[in-house]
């Protein structure tokens, strides 16, 4: 198997292969799905953090879709993303943290800032390195024309709904309210692509062909004061890039998220 690494990253790679790296959660959940894949673990230290991260891509397909996964308690997301991966080519990092959110209190995603001092709260420390690495992975596999791409999963009824919004963020569900309240599928609450920019509206286009597929959409309202060092923001403020999309769902819901995947797959493929 032909593995393709960026240059930095090779020095970095700390197991490799399927086998060396079965023993791993994400990995043995999914060990049937990988089989030939190309699976890497590689580590990077910054200031007092360790982190370790799965590279897994396809040496078959180079789509120019690419994935980033920053919590390790959303397993879901790993199996959609190893879904996508075999499905389309492509590739995805994934934050190994031992099954944890939080890497000795610093949440992966509220860490990118390329900057010499801290520039949000959220930081524990400059995370220049850290930033640099995750992009310069991104963007080896990345189409340049092809968007930034995140996978999440949320508690049900939590903190992230498509019935809330405020100041920073906007919802546009593409379902009746009284379908939305039902909870199933790609109509519950909980089951959203994000989209981040840095005007107060989003662009009317986009948000229209996500909700024509089907998919519940919030917008991000991006500006340096109320910037949060997520991959979003930074995507935003740090890079200038709008194009950038978080497919969200409730813990376990792997068949949803795929689907959501598929859909916006779909769109991202015929240029939407
Ligand atoms: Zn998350």
């Amino acid at each position: 198997m032909q593995c393709d690494l960026p240059f930095n990253v090779k020095n970095l790679i700390i197991k490799s292969g399927l086998e060396n790296l079965k023993s791993y959660p994400d990995i043995k959940r999914n060990y049937h799905s990988l089989q030939g894949l190309c699976v890497n673990l590689l580590a990077f230290k910054e200031g007092s953090l360790l982190w370790k991260m799965f590279l897994i891509t396809n040496p078959n397909k180079k789509s120019g879709l690419f994935w980033f996964l920053p919590h390790d308690n959303e397993n879901s997301a790993f199996n959609a993303a190893v879904y996508a991966v075999k499905r389309y080519g492509g590739g995805f990092l994934s934050i190994y943290n031992k099954g944890r959110r939080y890497n000795m209190g610093q949440d992966p995603n509220r860490n990118f800032a390329n900057s010499r001092r801290r520039i949000c709260l959220q930081q524990k420390a400059p995370s220049f390195g850290y930033t640099n690495l995750v992009f310069s992975i991104i963007n080896y596999y990345k189409s340049p024309s092809y968007p930034y791409l995140a996978l999440h999963n949320n508690t049900d009824k939590g903190g992230i709904s498509i019935l809330k919004s405020n100041k920073k963020t906007k919802s546009f569900p593409a379902y009746p309210i009284k379908q939305v309240k039902q909870g199933i599928g790609l109509a519950d609450e909980d089951s959203i692509v994000y989209t981040a920019g840095s005007q107060p509206e989003p662009p009317k286009a986009k948000i229209a062909s996500l909700i024509n597929a089907g998919l519940n959409v919030k917008y991000e309202y991006v500006t340096p004061q109320n910037n949060d060092c997520s991959m979003s923001n930074y995507t935003v403020l740090g890079l200038g890039s709008e194009n950038y999309y978080n497919i969200e769902t409730q813990h376990g819901k792997t068949l949803t998220q795929i689907k959501m995947l598929n859909r916006l797959v779909n769109l991202i493929q015929k240029g939407e």
